[in-house]
């Protein structure tokens, strides 16, 4: 017997006859003997509804209401699932985040999971009952409800995982498992058996959105043993610990003869790219630029600094460009025109048409020419880069959006990714 959490995300549970197969999976998971907590996404399209609404209502929202509103999908598909596995024989019951209670950080919006109270829910999967947790959600030190950013729910089963101290913890979703790059953009892309917990922290931190990333540095924390598998397979497919999911593992797990070079490559359009002008080269310019920025709150990514040119008697200037999230990027020219004084800057150019592509692999730090392999293939298909970050295990270049499908496929070839057969190797 083992203790498992099964993740069902937004796509698996749209709609009550997905939520009666995902019921009918759950049952053979239970009636194997396995004791059985299940986290769940609200259906697909809902948290956009519901952020929708709250955007329509006022464009300067109460965050606290906000995250009332948005946990709302994740209550529905919870209930609903309970509901579902009772019809078929099986016991179960819900546990909403304020009632377990899962506490977290005060961050609305993008909560932080601080703790989770397991001692009623272990005594009821004790008794032979499934337990049915909304993920998504928590609450706060003043008994506020939070959400844990998008995509959160699988923060949520990695964080139950971990405190029930599980076997597993399978997060069940649209595709079979994480491929070296997103098949619906590549057919060609070839699934991975295993990843690393730092390869798979990088590559859904550049975009793969198949796992949040606070749910995969929270399994490398905690060690949780993590699957990404499909839940759209037929009832008589194999036991969940037999599937060919992918195995996301600790370094030491991956034999040398299975390690390549590229692991994997992403892309991401959430990125908007600013550029101040002539802004005076000498020491601090730079820090009056970030600084207001950070204290806003704001992640800027790249930063490309121009080499100063010196104009006669005048003093050098450089451009200084950047990128920040899209979704900041109001706030984050409202920053910087309130620091023009200071900064000294001639202009704001802005450009929310850009993309990131990004390379990644743990066999770049022991080989050259990864990058320039990158830089080559681009520029033989005529793709501009407009500016370049590099990491130990990564290197990411950022083009304009129309390019981003070329780009992936261009270069998922180039590093030799490419399955033999369209689909999965
Ligand atoms: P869920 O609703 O189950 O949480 P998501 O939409 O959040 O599902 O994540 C699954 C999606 O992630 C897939 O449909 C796929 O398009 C996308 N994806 C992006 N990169 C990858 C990758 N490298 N491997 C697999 N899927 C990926
Ligand atoms: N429903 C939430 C979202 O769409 C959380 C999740 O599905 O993981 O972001
Ligand atoms: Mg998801």
């Amino acid at each position: 017997m083992a203790r498992i959490v099964m993740k069902f995300g937004g796509t698996s549970m749209a709609g009550i006859e997905r939520i009666r197969a995902v019921a009918a999976r759950i049952r053979r998971e239970w009636a194997a003997g396995n004791q059985v907590a299940v986290v769940v996404s609200a259906m697909a399209g809902e948290t956009d509804r519901l952020v929708g609404f709250c955007r329509e209502a006022s464009a300067l929202y109460d965050a606290r209401e906000y995250d009332v509103v948005v946990s709302a999908g994740e209550q529905v598909t919870s209930g609903l699932l309970a509901i579902a596995l009772q019809a078929i024989g099986v016991p179960a019951r819900s546990w909403l985040g304020w009632q377990l209670p899962i506490r977290t950080s005060d961050g609305h919006a993008s909560a932080r999971i601080a703790d989770i109270e397991t001692a009623g829910l272990l005594a009821s999967m004790a008794r032979g009952e499934v337990a049915v947790i909304p993920g998504f959600q928590g609450l706060a030190s003043g008994e506020r409800v939070t959400t844990l950013g998008r995509g959160g729910s699988d923060t949520s089963a990695v964080a139950m995982a971990a405190a029930m101290e599980a076997d597993r913890c399978d997060i069940y979703t649209d595709v079979d498992g994480v491929y070296t790059t997103d098949p619906r953009i590549v057919p060609r892309a070839r699934k991975l058996k295993k990843v690393t917990y730092e390869e798979m922290l990088e590559l859904a931190s550049v975009g793969a959105k198949v796992l949040q990333t606070r749910s995969v540095g929270l399994a490398m924390k905690e060690k949780v043993r993590v699957q990404v598998l499909s839940s759209f397979v037929d009832d008589d497919a194999p036991a969940a610990d037999t599937l060919p999911g992918t195995m996301i593992v600790g370094e030491e797990e991956i034999e040398d003869m299975e390690r390549q070079l590229i692991t994997g490559i992403a892309h991401d359009k959430n990125e908007a790219k600013i550029t101040l002008t002539s802004v005076p080269d000498k020491p601090g310019a730079v820090a009056s630029i970030f600084a207001p920025l950070a204290d806003a709150n704001i992640n800027v990514d790249m930063i490309v600094q121009n080499i100063a040119h010196s104009t006669g008697p005048t003093p050098s200037s450089t451009d200084v460009t950047f990128t920040v999230p899209s979704s900041d990027l109001a706030k984050s020219l409202d920053v910087l025109e309130k620091a023009k004084a200071e900064i000294e800057f001639a202009q704001i150019v802005h450009d929310t048409r850009v993309a990131k592509i990004t390379v990644v692999g743990v066999g770049m730090r022991s080989h050259a020419g990864v990058a320039s392999r990158m830089f080559t293939t681009l520029g033989q298909r005529g793709i501009n880069i407009l500016a370049i970050t590099t990491s130990e295990i990564k290197v990411s270049v950022l083009i304009h959006e129309d390019e981003t499908e070329l780009a992936v496929r261009v270069l998922h070839t180039a590093y030799g990714l490419d399955a033999e057969d369209d689909g999965a190797a």
